[in-house]
């Protein structure tokens, strides 16, 4: 199935200036995502290592890989090298793996950190206790640049805006410009990079998610047509 280029012209003509497109390759032969690249477009979002791992071997190397999919720690040595930016940190332990290889690579690695907002028990990522006790401040190879998260898949539209705004009021309380500072946090997670990006909203829901705040979709499907994932 080609790459739908109308599509991908009229949504980045949506997100001028306010979000930016990932978009999600997953499954999709490397010949749709360089259709993509001939058009501009450089951050480019994989769910599977393996899959990563060979598209980047053959891809030109000016393209942003995103991993959007869950990352079990001992894989992350096979990213480390080259990966742009991780979107579903959900745990210390793989925070703390993710600096050791950013170590070994010599880089610091870029993370969002994964907020559960579903009210499916089967999505990844922190709830708002764990993220108030998260301590990271020793991980110095990873930089914290903001949240991601997915809403319940769903066609109540009202359920997903409630939880994208779940998210964007998490998001506002750790990541925006007015954040405690680190002398008054009650938390012990300070961060201090900008700019912050809140990663949220996918090919049914990015409409809704960019009204609620959203600076960064994750769109697959409206791109690249449907997965099959028997193939
Ligand atoms: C697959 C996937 C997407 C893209 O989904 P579409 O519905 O095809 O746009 C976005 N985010 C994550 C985390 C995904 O796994």
């Amino acid at each position: 199935m080609a790459v739908n280029k109308e599509k991908y012209k009229e949504i980045i003509a949506e997100l001028e200036g306010k979000a930016t497109l990932v978009a999600v390759s997953k499954t999709k032969p490397v010949e749709d995502i360089l259709e993509l690249y001939q058009l501009g477009h450089r951050d480019f979002g994989e769910n599977y290592v393996q899959e990563l791992v060979d598209k980047e071997a053959i891809l030109p190397k000016d393209i942003r890989w995103h991993f959007i999919g869950h990352l079990q720690s001992n894989k992350v040595k096979y990213i480390a090298p080259f990966v742009h930016l991780i979107h579903g940190v959900d745990s210390e332990n793989l925070l703390k793996e993710i600096h050791k290889q950013a170590a070994k690579n010599n880089r610091v690695i870029d993370c969002l950190l994964q907020i559960h907002i579903a009210t499916e028990e089967t999505k990844f990522g922190f709830n708002e206790a764990e993220l108030h006790n998260l301590k990271m401040a020793q991980f110095e190879n990873v930089k914290i640049c903001g949240l991601m998260g997915m809403a319940s898949f769903s066609d109540d539209m009202n359920l997903v805006r409630s939880e994208f705004k779940k998210l964007r009021s998490i998001f506002n309380d750790y990541f925006s410009p007015k954040q405690k500072t680190p002398e008054t946090a009650e938390t012990p997670l300070t961060i201090h990079h900008s700019p912050f990006t809140l990663s949220m909203g996918m090919s049914g829901d990015y409409k809704t998610a960019l009204e609620e705040g959203s600076n960064m979709v994750r769109i697959g499907s409206l791109l690249f047509g449907e997965r099959n994932y028997n193939k």
